[in-house]
């Protein structure tokens, strides 16, 4: 089939989307939360942190009337109270009780499991290690979950150089937002370091991550330069460039059309997409549209692996 050029005598671009891409069920569950809790309680509502890390969703609420507050001193007493799908500490959750804050928990079921899982262990008289980011607001709230010391291990040296006596019964787990592959190096090193510990099992990690980390590996090897649409303070969406980057392929993070630059596409002829858990659709669109603007475009999608999941909403949502 002849393929158009623009005026300009230009071929299309190809551009190929990655499938899985975008919002996973816990960002769905945690935006239907603060729009469900203004069309029942009206506006304005608050919610602790941004709801899920990116701004045009944030904005997009803040214009229905959900304010963001970093601290719950900020909200006014008796006023509708949300908590981010990132999880928040134990005195976080005691603070709002004792203001008597109506709360509804947008926390993803999926950082809940793991809360659950870790203090388990730690109730087994085993001491905790997480694997995540320090300063992550999921790392932060998990930490906060646990009563007594929680050992954050960032990197595999990390892991070979805990201060805890290698016969300590221990055990861990991991931000959700980093995949199995991201993980296994470093959970290869606390097994090398200690003799008696226990971790989750592979089907606890997140389903969205995973899933969206093997379909920009598979999009890699089709296309010559990667746009990740998400922000910047996305974990998982800045963990989709640098597997993009990792497997050769130039990769960029784009929040929105606006942050695309001409030079990252003028000579190349496929241009893979993918999105991070908490982009939009409409962002994806705006992405490919300011391509459009630089040159012609033929957008297909790879099949890649279908999602099925869904969370149930809080049950005093669930029926308006
Ligand atoms: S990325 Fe996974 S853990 Fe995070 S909100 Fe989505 S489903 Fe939940």
């Amino acid at each position: 089939m002849a393929q158009l050029r623009n005026p300009a005598g230009e071929l299309p671009v190809q551009v190929i989307l990655a499938q899985p891409r975008g919002f996973c069920a816990g960002v769905i569950r945690a935006i239907e939360i603060v729009e469900r809790a203004l069309e029942k309680y009206g506006p304005p509502v608050y919610v602790r942190h941004e709801i899920v890390h990116n701004q045009y969703v944030v904005n997009q609420l803040k214009a229905k009337g959900a304010r963001f507050v970093e601290n719950l001193s900020d909200i006014p007493p008796g006023a509708i109270t949300i908590f981010s799908a990132h999880g928040v500490a134990q005195r976080v959750v005691d603070e709002a009780a004792a203001r008597n804050l109506p709360v509804l928990d947008a926390t993803c079921p999926l950082v809940a499991k793991v809360h659950n899982q870790a203090k388990r262990y730690v109730a087994q008289g085993r001491k905790l290690i997480l694997v995540g980011h320090a300063g992550h607001p999921e790392v932060e709230g998990t930490m906060g979950q646990i009563e007594g010391p929680v050992h954050l291990v960032q990197t595999e040296s990390d892991a070979s150089s805990l201060d805890i006596p290698a016969d300590t019964p221990v055990a861990y787990v991991t931000q959700t937002t980093l995949s199995v592959d991201d993980t296994r190096a470093i959970i290869a090193a606390l097994h090398l370091r200690f003799r008696d510990i226990l971790g989750p099992e592979t089907r606890d990690i997140c389903y969205a991550t995973q899933n969206r980390q093997t379909a920009v590996r598979e999009l890699s090897r089709l296309v010559d330069v990667i746009l990740v649409v998400g922000s910047s303070n996305s974990s998982n969406s800045n963990r989709l460039r640098e597997i993009g980057s990792e497997m050769g392929i130039p990769s960029y993070l784009v929040a929105d059309g606006g942050e695309l630059r001409a030079e990252w596409v003028r000579d190349v002829r496929t241009v893979g997409i993918t999105a991070g858990a908490s982009a939009p659709d409409a962002l994806i669109d705006q992405v490919i549209e300011a391509l459009r603007q630089l040159r012609p475009v033929v957008v297909s999608s790879l099949h890649g692996r279908e999602e099925k999941v869904s969370f149930r909403l809080p049950s005093e949502l669930a029926m308006t």
